[in-house]
């Protein structure tokens, strides 16, 4: 595809300039003919003329019209299906419904609009059941974030929600001088793994009021968790549980945060 593109900023459009770099993603994304690929933002292609020389059939998610017009004109729908879409509204699991084995699970990779990537991030995530894996490129910080363990400076809502649906494992950095336009900052490519059988904790019993516990405890990450969650987990809760409300929401592990959640969903149920 031309270089004629002017990349848009709204679109967070850094492109992929560096063959060494692009090959390193291929080889850790490792496709094969049988898998249900998915690019998420194409762009002008630099990963997606890679993949199809390895597999027959890759789907990708691309929102800038001009984009999708120009790999639309480079490859028959046999090879690319192109989706003219926002990839934070798409509905994922239209695709493994497509796919004819529905049991299929998909392989979503893609070097990410930076501007979108927690919010994208979150979309995916409601999908976890129908990925087998994803293989990203992000800003480096967020890949830290998502990686991050308790009591690390980085830990916070978005590494509990990741790992509470993945394993996260954060395979090696970018620089901005891999890219047209360079971007500000550092990126890194990450793996991320749903859970199959072999999650490392239980399913909350109620997964909407998990997320909402830890996005209300990290409002105000150096408050005490009794003050930062406030009317959400009355006090009897704590003793019950033998949880410290004395403690800061960034020192709980998943488990505890799961072990709250659930605390608290009993206590609900109890009193209606
Ligand atoms: N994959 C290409 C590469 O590596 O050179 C382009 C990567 S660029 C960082 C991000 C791509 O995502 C752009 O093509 C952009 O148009 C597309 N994009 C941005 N927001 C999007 C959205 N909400 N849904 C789908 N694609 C989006």
């Amino acid at each position: 595809m031309t270089e004629t593109h002017i990349p848009r900023k709204r679109f967070g459009q850094n492109f992929l300039k560096d063959n060494h770099v692009i090959d390193k993603i291929i080889n850790a994304l490792h496709p094969r003919s049988q898998d249900l690929l998915v690019e998420i933002g194409p762009g002008l292609g630099a990963l997606t003329q890679v993949v199809l020389n390895q597999i027959d059939h890759l789907f990708v998610v691309e929102i800038d019209k001009d984009l999708s017009a120009k790999l639309q004109a480079s490859y028959p729908p046999s090879r690319l299906s192109v989706i003219e879409e926002d990839a934070l509204k798409y509905n994922f699991a239209l695709l493994s419904q497509q796919s004819q084995d529905p049991m299929k699970k998909m392989r979503i990779f893609g070097n990410l609009p930076y501007n979108i990537s927690t919010p994208l991030l979150f979309h995916l995530l409601s999908f976890s059941p129908l990925i087998q894996d994803m293989l990203f490129m992000l800003q480096k910080e967020v890949v830290m974030r998502m990686a991050a363990k308790s009591n690390q400076d980085d830990y916070g809502r978005l590494s509990i929600m990741i790992q509470y649906f993945c394993e996260v494992h954060p395979l090696f950095d970018v620089g901005p001088q891999s890219f047209f336009p360079p971007p500000k900052v550092m990126s890194s490519i990450v793996r991320l793994k749903p859970y199959g059988e072999n999650r490392p904790f239980k399913l909350a019993r109620n997964e909407k009021l998990f997320s909402h516990i830890v996005a209300v405890a990290f409002q105000h990450r150096r408050k005490t968790l009794k003050n930062a969650l406030g009317d959400l987990v009355p006090q009897e809760i704590f003793t019950n549980i033998n949880l410290d409300p004395k403690r800061r929401p960034e020192t709980l592990s998943v488990e505890e945060y799961i072990a709250l959640s659930d605390a608290v969903d009993i206590y609900k149920n109890n009193s209606n």
